[in-house]
């Protein structure tokens, strides 16, 4: 029998090295995700920024057109005056407008306090476009590095399966279809037993006839954990 110890312990370490790379490449889609995620989070806090300095600007348009329709009301007022014969509509009339007049006042004071109301609304919005824009550009870079980051890890695995054809065509085919099964069952075929012969695995004591055939290299597995077990030199 060929010496299956070095080679498939090398294959050990192939496989658990596939096998943590698989591990990272699962996690990607689940961080690109969440990098999204909250890249979404972040722009609808902007939407929302940016309707409400667009709420202030209708109100002032509302308040605008009050004060308008105000002045055009006074406007027809002044015309009529001139027709108006008795003292008491007139009179009448002057406190119309009177009246109109402070409508208009209460109209400009909210619109004014409307405009600051805006100015501060508007630069808050800039800022956190600002902050956006930044926060967009670098989870841009963070995907265009995790994909990357993938395209490296597929790579190393293409190359690692390679290396684990070669190493395969080391071993006898006995010994192969052992570590394959417990690879399939175990994910870590391989136990190193102790010189008094307790399995690195399950820790307990293998049987005197195991520990034999164990000393003299041959395939052999653990009584208790079925794991390949084998002696350092
Ligand atoms: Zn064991």
């Amino acid at each position: 029998m060929k010496d299956w110890i070095g080679p498939l312990l090398a294959l050990q370490e192939v496989d658990m090295r596939i096998e943590n790379l698989g591990i990272r490449l699962g996690l990607l889609p689940r961080e690109e995700q969440k990098l999204a995620k909250e890249l979404k989070i972040h722009h609808q806090a902007l939407d929302a920024a940016r309707e409400e300095y667009k709420k202030t600007e209708l109100a002032i348009k509302q308040v605008e057109s009050a004060i308008s329709k105000f002045n055009e009301h006074i406007n027809r007022l002044q015309q009529q005056s001139a027709m108006i014969k008795k003292n008491t509509e007139y009179q009448a009339m002057m406190n119309e407008i009177k009246q109109l007049k402070d409508n208009i006042g209460e109209e400009e004071t909210k619109e004014i306090n409307l405009l600051d109301q805006l100015e501060e609304q508007k630069s808050r919005y800039r800022e956190q476009e600002k902050q956006f824009a930044a926060e967009q550009s670098n989870v841009n870079d963070e995907i265009a590095e995790m994909r990357q980051s993938r395209r490296d890890v597929e790579a190393e695995i293409e190359q690692l399966r390679g290396s684990r054809k070669e190493l395969e065509a080391k071993v006898d085919a006995t010994s192969l279809g052992v570590y394959n099964r417990l690879l399939k069952a175990t994910g870590v075929p391989m136990a190193r037993i102790t010189p008094s012969g307790i399995c690195g695995h399950c820790h307990l004591k293998v049987t005197p006839q195991t520990h034999t055939s164990a000393k003299k290299r041959d395939l052999v597995c653990c009584d208790n954990c079925s794991h390949l077990i084998y002696l350092d030199n």
